[in-house]
């Protein structure tokens, strides 16, 4: 049987969510047991996220396979509990890469290369090629942006094409738009999707089903209104209303029937019922905590979470595990100093230092964590948080107090964090640094062993510089412990420290591979260090 391709556009404005329906949509489809992936179609020019600032387009997410990806693909698999890779994400960029590549090597010779058909041809190919792999019943394919935008326009003519080629069964689109609310005369208003969908039309694509987003509920008169001005079947109109959690999504699909609507439009079976079980044991936990616990933020980027979004969703699963909920405080680096760190940290029952780049707000993650270090407050080191970790032990323990990475002073006589080797020689910036999952061994002694409970364990990377083995020595007779080392390149992966409570720090991403059915055991553990902490 060939693969079903659903895909999704957005109207009337952006951050609706249409990662999170469609990957609540995925979610009911695999419960009722069809094998169901995402992917993400980019309208940017950026080969990848990879050389973005967080504050454009928030954070970026890695792959098991290194592919440096936007962050919906973190929702999917949060949501499908499987993993994603880099045919899962594709930008304009890479699509014009490589049909640019492909006219240099002649692939087009004599003709004209064109948005129609050959950058089509090639963003179909891209669709297509998840389905032939014969892993997935049905792909699930995300379009970026908002219906209307210039750079949008070859993706809903790739759209269209599909559906005129594939069976009417095979291709589906579903449409998510907005029903503003007017407090004024107290009504939702239909026209802007009414025009989103004529905009849809205009690039030849009907909508199958529209997903409204809403604050307020739709009445069965506005269903059939909507359903009349824009051509589906007023069991095609689904509500969309505010929920709680993203978590919610799922369960509030399965009511509007979401799921059944997709699966007889395309001819498939609903007879099983969808097995929600363990999800909705997840929420019963995450919405009735026994505890309560603070835990700090420290990055550069706090003004806008989304940067930080795989850590706040694995502090929502790891929190749910431990019956607490999670209140994180986003703390920023740059306005901790050591006059007012007690101050700003104080109340606090956890600190997370974040990953990040460069040297802004650098020093502010440093005394944060001399004071969670000193003070007994459990502490959890990420990638550049790891790093800092690594300085402020080497400053404020060994005594270095010129100790830094060469990161942001190539010229310290003590570089504790250094450039990998292999680094050394790259110069170019986009899709170069250390992705993707790697093998890291623990040692049975440490907090980490106990908390994966397991010696042998995979995470997934982003960096360029690493800890400096020249001076692990001088660490481990202080006190520092490298608890988890890559069996290859002998790369410090984990460090920890004996006599504290719980002081975990980590080179790699371990909030990637966080999902709803399977909470990251580190942050599980760091997360129980808190509440322990609260109650000392
Ligand atoms: N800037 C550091 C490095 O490249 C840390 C990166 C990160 O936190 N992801 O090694």
């Amino acid at each position: 049987m060939s693969a079903k391709y659903i895909f999704v556009t957005g109207g009337v404005t952006s951050s609706l969510g249409k990662g999170i329906i469609a990957a609540s949509l995925a979610k009911l489809l695999q419960a009722r047991g069809y094998s169901v992936t995402i992917q993400k179609l980019d309208p940017y020019i950026n080969v990848d996220p990879g050389t973005l600032n967080p504050y454009e387009h928030g954070e970026c997410y890695v792959t098991e396979d290194g592919a440096e990806t936007d962050l919906d693909l973190g929702h999917y698999e949060r949501f499908l509990n499987t993993p994603t890779s880099q045919a899962n994400n594709v930008t304009t960029g890479k699509i014009y890469q490589h049909v640019i590549n492909q006219e240099r090597q002649g692939a087009f010779l004599g003709k004209t290369v064109q948005v129609i058909p050959h950058i089509t041809d090639e963003i179909k190919r891209r669709i297509k090629l998840l389905g032939e792999t014969g892993q997935f019943e049905i792909i699930i394919t995300e379009i970026g942006g908002t219906v209307g935008d210039i750079e949008s326009l070859p993706y809903i003519e790739a759209v269209r094409q599909l559906k005129w080629e594939l069976k009417e069964e095979d291709a589906l689109v579903i449409h998510l738009t907005l029903l503003p609310y007017l407090n004024s005369s107290k009504e939702l208003k239909t026209k802007p999707t009414q025009h989103s969908v004529k905009m849809l039309l205009e690039s030849g694509v009907q909508p199958d089903i529209l997903v409204c987003r809403t604050e307020h509920s739709i009445s069965k008169e506005m269903r059939k209104k909507i359903a009349l001005f824009c051509n589906v079947d007023s069991n095609a109109v689904i509500e969309a209303l505010d929920v709680p959690t993203i978590y919610d999504v799922p369960l509030m699909m399965l009511k509007e029937k979401l799921d059944k609507t997709v699966l007889s439009k395309m001819k498939l079976s609903t007879k099983n019922e969808p097995d929600l079980e363990s999800w909705k044991n997840f929420l019963v936990r995450h919405k009735n905590p026994k505890h309560e616990v603070r835990i700090g933020l420290v990055g550069k980027y706090v003004e806008l979470p989304d940067a930080y979004k795989s850590i706040i969703e694995a502090f929502i699963h790891a929190g749910a595990t431990n019956e607490a909920r999670v209140r994180l405080q986003y703390i920023h680096s740059e306005l901790i100093a050591d006059d007012n760190v007690a101050q700003k940290l104080g109340d606090l029952d956890g600190i997370l230092v974040a990953p990040g780049f460069g040297d802004r707000g650098i020093e502010g993650k440093i005394t944060a964590i001399k004071y969670a270090r000193e003070n007994q407050v459990p502490f959890f080191g990420i990638c550049l948080g790891m790093q800092m970790a690594v300085i402020e032990f080497a400053r404020n323990v060994i005594g270095w107090k010129d100790a830094h990475s060469t990161e942001m002073n190539a010229k310290t006589k003590h570089p504790v964090i250094d450039m990998m080797p292999d680094q050394k020689k790259i110069t170019a910036k986009g899709g170069t640094m250390r992705l993707g999952a790697y093998v890291c061994e623990l040692n049975k002694e440490s907090k980490a062993y106990k908390a994966y409970g397991s010696s042998k364990v995979t995470e997934r990377h982003r960096h360029r510089f690493e800890f400096n083995n020249k001076f692990l020595a001088d660490f481990e007779q202080a006190g520092l412990v490298v608890s988890g080392t890559n069996p290859d390149t002998k790369l410090a992966e984990i460090v920890e420290l004996k006599n504290h409570p719980y002081f975990l720090a980590v080179q790699f991403h371990p909030e990637y591979r966080s999902t709803v059915l399977n909470p990251h055991p580190l942050f599980i553990r760091f997360v129980k260090a808190a509440v322990a902490f609260s109650q000392s």
